[in-house]
């Protein structure tokens, strides 16, 4: 049941730690897969028009759809000082709970701007929270660029929620992490397959799902960007059960087996659930191996899920790892992915965007993974890149999505293969 480590994994490996100029998305894009996994809650960014942009342009699909996001817009007299902010998102909350009773969590989410005049969300979601109550709940986070990269605004989300959870004495399993709903069906379905229950979801889809935490709440998570929900659930008495990311067939079968292990299922049950998904994800993975084996990847720090994807890719898909960079390492999260990555990439962590740039043009990777803002210009230069952000808008967790996920990388490197073969003809 468990995956076997490498002779020599990266567990150990040294860590280059680069303090610089980073270059990434801010924590407010979390809202835009945030929203559509809590449908009764609703995000009021306190910011300015470059925040309403930013979620406008990612979110331009919502145009159809009843918005649970907007942006309360700090004019210049707020960021002058000349006006009282507080009073002013008092007004704009009452309006909008007037507006749409349907919204049971409100979330202030804070941003740049928000904090350089230092405005007081903590406060003013405890005042509108007692205002506002039972009936909604105010809760407030920050998703500014200054203190979270992007996919940071879920986690600041959720541990947001943490204190407010009710508490229990159940021994209950919580997976934590916003999954597209039906991945998140696939994975509930395989823990009732394998006798695991109750089983609850942070975030629930729900207000009135919301989970209740204990000391008999053991968690597994399904990112591995929460570091700091995963320290505010320790710190209300929950227990982490350390595993590798559910990606792949060899992920979601290790991320399976340690759940399983702690609630004793036996390997024939374990077998018997898992070996006709395994295969099937098997199967799926190795139309894409096709073209990734032998190739080498390139990681700049971006998503946060650069270790558990170098995993899936080099184990699963034959690639050979050259830099693996993740904004933070959480050794506590990261450690079992670390431990089955076969040693020989640098490990980094954090960025200093400019000396990674010449590290990715001197490896010349036959892909390099990047944010959106450094694909146009490395791919001027001739490198093959793919967006990390498209690495959490699209269902890439657990067996039925292990060849999805396996084509999001060989789609490029096809298409740079097209475009050679044009090119010479
Ligand atoms: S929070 Fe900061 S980085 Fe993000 S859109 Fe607003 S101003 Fe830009």
């Amino acid at each position: 049941m468990t995956a076997m480590p490498p002779a020599r994994g990266c567990g150990n490996a040294p860590v280059l730690k680069e303090r610089g100029q980073r270059e990434v998305f801010c924590g407010l894009t979390g809202i835009i897969w945030l929203h559509r996994k809590m449908q009764d809650a609703f995000f009021l960014v306190v910011g300015s028009r470059t925040c309403a942009h930013l979620l406008q342009s990612a979110a331009g699909v919502m145009i159809f759809a009843e918005p649970r996001f907007a942006t309360a817009i700090l004019e210049e007299t707020d960021l002058a000082g000349l006006a009282d902010a507080q009073d002013e998102l008092d007004r704009e909350v009452a309006r909008l709970l007037s507006r749409r009773p349907d919204i049971r969590q409100l979330f202030l989410v804070g941003s740049c701007p928000s904090e350089v005049i230092k405005l007081d969300l903590g406060k003013a979601a405890e005042r509108l929270s007692a205002r506002h109550a039972p009936h909604v709940r105010v809760l407030n986070y920050s998703g500014s660029g200054i203190e979270t990269t992007f996919t940071e605004g879920e986690d600041a989300c959720l541990a947001a929620m943490v204190p407010a959870l009710p508490k229990t004495q159940a021994r209950e399993l919580l997976l934590v992490g916003a999954l597209p709903d039906v991945v998140e069906d696939q994975a509930l379905a395989l823990l009732d397959g394998l006798g695991i229950g109750p089983v609850r979801c942070l975030p629930a889809r729900r207000a009135d799902d919301i989970p209740a935490i204990g000391p008999e709440t053991v968690f597994a998570l399904t990112q591995p960007f929460l570091g700091e929900t995963h320290a505010a659930l320790i710190r209300h008495g929950a227990r982490h059960i350390a595993a590798p990311m559910p990606f792949g067939e060899e992920g979601t079968t290790a991320w399976l087996a340690a759940i399983a292990r702690e609630f004793g299922v036996d390997a024939e049950r374990f077998e018997a659930v898992t070996a006709a998904p395994r295969a099937r994800a098997r199967k799926a993975v190795e139309a894409a191996t096709r073209t990734l084996s032998g190739k080498r990847i390139f990681f700049f720090p971006d998503s946060q899920l650069e270790i558990p994807l170098a995993r899936f890719l080099t184990r699963e898909c034959g690639m050979e790892a050259v830099e693996v960079g993740q904004p933070f390492i959480h050794s506590e999260i990261a450690g079992p992915d670390l431990a089955l990555l076969p040693e020989g990439p640098v490990i980094s962590e954090g960025q200093d965007v400019d000396r990674q740039i010449d590290r990715a043009r001197e490896a010349r990777a036959d892909l390099t993974v990047c944010g959106l803002g450094l694909a146009n210009p490395l791919e001027a230069e001739g490198l093959t890149t793919k967006w990390a952000i498209e690495l959490v808008f699209t269902p890439v967790h657990f067996y039925e999505q292990a060849g999805d996920l396996a084509e999001l990388f060989a789609r490029p490197l096809r298409r740079r293969a097209a475009l050679k073969l044009e090119a010479a003809e």
